[in-house]
């Protein structure tokens, strides 16, 4: 038997005080709504309730209206501590900025600016203008043009010179990249066709040589980001493909991927090619994205001859792909931090993170388990443990960096997937949500990217494992 309680209605509930001050905190219309939502979950509740119901008080719908208010207004898209060990993680948004960028995107958002006006001659400048010295500064190319990330400036290049053309590519360089990016795709879409040389682990000059004819418009490498071919291998330097392709008067493009504008053994990291070692080595135009290793904002950067970059924006594809002001603003203020390599480490966050020394990471480790061993009580052993964690977004594939973690695992054998579920499910909960990685019947938590301490232990009050 249910027991019918009757609900006060919408209209007397927003006259009631506690209603009134949830007016004031949220607005009119939002409490509205969230009150009809939560009467209408309360009727509901009532119809299916067997026995008996308490009355509903105004203090009670109240409360229920104000976590639902609060819930609407969280944003979805929110900052999480990473501790996956992977650096550049594309899901969780690849690089942090620097406070220079963040600074410069702020102001760049506040209201108008020179983004397109020649301050000096009062007439309509180019958005590339802010970046391009900067860019050429550091790649020693000739010219530079960016757009919104390197899969379009992939795209932009193959549209604008190899449009009802063909391209040939080593079958070793025929990747995908997560999140749809395929280099064949990339080819259709872009409007020529690819050619397919020598094999997966082997291609040789020759093949590039019997592959290049009249419908040739350029040579492709592509940087293997996010694998190795190891063993029996073979492939053609860039240098050569440079030749080749010159030798015939066609460009040589590389899609560098990452594209590292230092030389990151100097931070005691190990070797990435850099755009510079691709123009040396005769590559025309270089591709390279700007939220990997470079540290910045998502932006694809182009950089190479100035002929071709000049055809690269007249296509009108360029403007379907140009960045915004935020973007061009970060970019260039990541791109300055770059003059002072010494203090590169301390101020580019990504290489801060990527040098953390592992003793820092193992003590930061050891501070952090009592307090993670207390919250989580007898259910489970929290240890620490050295690991390995990743650049990511295709950077060193196989290289790893040393990194320290805490690892926490179920103390009962049995139902340790459940357990395990529960607690990577609570942690996705807190307020910064901490994102782990499962391996080997524990949860890892890699502390190279946890950045605030404190603010890691203070939410641990709120964490529940249930
Ligand atoms: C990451 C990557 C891309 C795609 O770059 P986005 O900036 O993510 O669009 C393309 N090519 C290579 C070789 C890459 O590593």
């Amino acid at each position: 038997m249910s027991k019918h309680v009757s609900l006060p209605s919408v209209d007397r509930l927003l006259r009631a005080d506690p209603l009134i001050a949830l007016i004031e905190a949220h607005g009119r219309q939002p409490t509205t709504n969230a009150v009809r939502a939560v009467l209408a979950g309360m009727r509901e509740g009532l119809a299916n309730a067997e026995g008996d119901t308490a009355a509903a008080s105004e203090a009670d719908i109240a409360a229920l209206v104000s976590d639902r208010l609060v819930r609407a207004e969280a944003p979805s898209l929110k900052r999480v501590f990473n501790l996956t060990g992977t650096v550049l993680h594309t899901n969780l948004g690849r690089a942090p900025l620097a406070v220079e960028a963040i600074t410069a995107m702020t102001e760049a958002a506040r209201g108008a600016s020179n983004l397109e006006f020649d301050l000096a001659s009062g007439r309509r400048g180019d958005r590339d203008s802010h970046v391009e010295e900067l860019i050429c500064a550091l790649t020693g190319a000739e010219a530079a043009t960016v757009v919104n990330n390197n899969a379009a400036a992939v795209m932009l290049v193959l549209n604008t010179l190899a449009r009802r053309k063909e391209v040939p590519v080593s079958r070793g360089e025929l990747i995908e990249i997560g999140g749809a990016f395929r280099i064949p795709d990339i080819m259709s879409r872009s409007g020529c066709r690819l050619v397919e040389v020598g094999t997966t682990n082997r291609t040789h000059p020759a093949d590039f040589e019997n592959a290049i004819g009249d419908r040739t418009a350029l040579l492709m490498a592509v940087h293997t980001s996010n694998y190795s071919v190891e063993g029996f291998t073979s492939a053609v330097p860039e240098a050569t493909l440079a030749e080749l392709a010159h030798a015939k008067d066609i460009p040589f493009v590389v899609d560098l991927g990452s594209g590292t504008l230092v030389d990151l053994e100097r931070y005691g990291l190990p070797h990435e090619q850099t755009p510079r070692d691709s123009i040396s080595a005769g590559a025309d135009l270089v591709t390279f994205s700007g939220d990997k290793l470079l540290g910045g904002p998502q932006a694809g950067l182009i950089v190479g001859r100035a002929d071709l970059i000049a055809k690269l924006k007249k296509n009108p594809l360029k403007r379907a792909m140009r960045c915004d002001k935020m973007t061009i603003a970060a970019l260039a203020a990541t791109l300055r931090l770059y003059d002072d390599p010494d203090r590169l480490a301390e101020r580019l966050p990504t290489l801060h993170l990527l040098t953390r020394p592992v003793a820092e990471l193992q003590a930061l480790a050891e501070r952090l388990t009592p307090a993670l061993a207390q919250r989580l009580g007898e259910g489970f052993t929290v240890a620490t443990a050295p690991t390995r964690g990743q650049i990511g977004s295709g950077a060193l594939p196989v290289e790893s960096l040393d990194s320290f973690a805490l690892t926490l695992t179920p103390a009962a054998k049995r139902g340790r997937g459940s357990a395990l579920k529960r607690l990577t499910a609570g942690l996705r909960t807190l307020p910064v949500p901490v994102i782990g990685r499962v391996h080997e019947d524990a949860l890892w938590l890699d502390l190279r990217c946890l950045d605030d301490e404190v603010e890691f232990v203070a939410q641990l009050s709120e964490l529940s494992v249930s």
